[in-house]
């Protein structure tokens, strides 16, 4: 049986306590993930604290830079050990991981190092008040050791998002990844020490949330800065924990994420993107659609097209080339995801396509598996139009006018993203600006730019990274004035 460890201070390190990952194709056991405790926890932020202060803390840009290129290069050079791991922990096919989350997580790597190495200090000369002069000057510093908190949906790329810039403005890190998939944030340990990175400056710490790893890591007082993505409902919880000691959090969060498809779209372009959207990685991406709005003259049209898409998406093993969706990560999210089905059914919907378990045969059967789902006819009211589900479903509902679109899409308590399809692009950029979110594409959806800001508005998020703005989280700014 496989064994999935700790990495502390560049060793992997064993604890007493072990716990089961499965694979969410079969419910077959993959490996025994050994569970941090407080001790653990403790050794890794102090790892982190020693390698601050040393090698690390003292090395060059220029140096830190090379290294951090090195990382990626040497995630590339064992891309399919990566790819392995990530489509074992999470079912998703390799179409889909060997396009985005593999080559994601190595280029988070390079695009902050890249930022960090060209960043400009801000300098000002002022007139003081005896008739001289003083220059002021910004001086940045790593924040310290930052706690980094995952989930399970693109483990690898959104657990380097935050550790490439971490590490990019000289911090040291602790991950916790999910307890559902350990694998990938294990692997980049061994990258680690590969390249030369010193012991300490990235550690993980594998378990769960409360009274586990992701507790013990968030309250623990020597961490700096904590960052995290996942549920809006843990986000609160971390951000509780981090008010002692006042530190600095950026949450990325859940969210309830609107598509608005006005009739004068590309017809072709509004369905693949909405099928991309609603059903890419089995609806398990932050970004995911599950509301679309469709301008009534295309109502009918889209959903008939859009039900076509879904029925054929074909399901089955990740590794092989036809299989485009793969299962839920787990057999509880199932579960979860599969009460949303029941409940849309009570409230009256129209279940379009969809709406339980496809017949899978073999092992396979055992698998985290649910149909492609697509309903009509609910109130904005009801939860399935309301709550994140998480899954691979959406609820369609028509529209007559924009200013009553704008007002059901802003209609949530989440702002994390929105997409417009519309060939009028002077109402694309109006109904971007009148949407109360962190990120809106106008006939596009999931297109990155890795510079540019990312995060929700309302409760979909704190904070913003990406680009420069990773900047303002990881790093302390100390303005030194000097009167000449
Ligand atoms: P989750 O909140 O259940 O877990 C995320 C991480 O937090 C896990 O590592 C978990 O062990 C840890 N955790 C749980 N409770 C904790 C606690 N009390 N203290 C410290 N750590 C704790 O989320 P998930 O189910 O892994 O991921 C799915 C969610 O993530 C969805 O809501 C999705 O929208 C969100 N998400 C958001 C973004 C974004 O960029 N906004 C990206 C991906 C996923």
């Amino acid at each position: 049986m496989k064994q999935f460890l700790n990495f502390i201070d560049g060793a992997f390190v064993a604890t007493g306590k072990t716990f089961q990952n499965r694979a969410p194709v079969d419910n077959r056991v993959i490996g025994l993930v050994h569970e941090a405790g407080r001790e653990q926890v403790d050794a890794a932020v102090r790892a982190a604290r020693r390698a601050l202060k040393g090698e690390w803390g003292r090395m060059s840009v220029a140096r830190r830079v090379e290294l951090l290129y090195a990382v990626a290069d040497e995630i590339n050079r064992r891309f399919d050990d990566f790819l392995a791991a990530e489509m074992a922990d999470t079912g998703k096919p390799k179409s889909l991981a060997s396009h985005i989350d593999i080559p994601r997580g190595a280029a988070n790597f390079k695009v902050f190092a890249d930022i960090v190495k060209n960043v400009p200090t801000e300098s000002f000369e002022m007139t003081t008040p005896d008739g001289g002069t003083a220059l002021s000057y910004a001086l940045r510093s790593p924040v310290g050791v930052v706690g980094v908190v995952c989930p399970w949906n693109l483990p690898l790329l959104l657990m380097t998002w935050k550790v490439g810039p971490a590490l990019a403005c000289g911090n040291t890190v602790v991950v916790k990844p999910s307890e559902e998939t350990p694998q990938t944030a294990a692997l980049l340990g061994e990258v680690m020490n590969a390249v030369g990175v010193p012991p300490g400056v990235y550690n993980v710490v594998h378990g769960f949330g409360p009274d586990s790893a992701g507790e013990f890591l968030t309250t623990h007082p020597g961490v700096n800065a904590i960052t995290f993505t996942g549920e809006t409902r843990t986000g609160e919880a971390i951000m509780k924990a981090a008010a002692g000691g006042a530190r600095p959090v950026s949450l990325e969060m859940g969210g309830k994420n609107p598509a608005i498809v006005f009739a004068d779209c590309d017809f072709d372009a509004a369905i693949a993107g909405t099928l991309r959207s609603a059903f890419a990685n089995c609806g398990q991406v932050c970004l995911g659609t599950e509301r679309v709005y469709v301008e009534r003259p295309l109502f009918e049209r889209f959903v008939a097209a859009l039900k076509q898409g879904a029925e054929a998406l074909v399901m089955g093993r990740p590794e092989d080339d036809a299989t485009g969706m793969g299962p839920l990560i787990s057999a509880e999210h199932k579960q979860k995801v599969l009460s949303y089905y029941r409940r849309a059914v009570e409230e009256g919907a129209t279940v379009v396509t969809g709406g339980g378990v496809p017949d899978m045969q073999g092992e396979l059967a055992n698998g985290a598996w649910v149909q492609p789902t697509i309903w009509t006819g609910l109130p904005e009211s009801a939860a399935v139009v309301r709550e994140e589900i998480f899954g691979p479903c959406c609820h369609i509902a028509p529209f007559d006018r924009e200013e009553e679109v704008i007002r059901m899409a802003n209609d949530t308590q989440y702002g994390l993203a929105a997409s417009v399809w519309t060939s009028d692009l002077t109402r694309g950029h109006r109904v971007a600006a009148s949407l109360e979110t962190g990120l809106v594409w106008v006939n596009a959806w999931f297109l990155r730019d890795l510079r540019t800001p990312f995060g929700g508005a309302k409760q979909s998020g704190i904070g913003r990274e990406g680009g420069v703005h990773s900047l303002e989280f990881y790093t302390e700014l100390k303005n030194v004035c000097v009167k000449l």
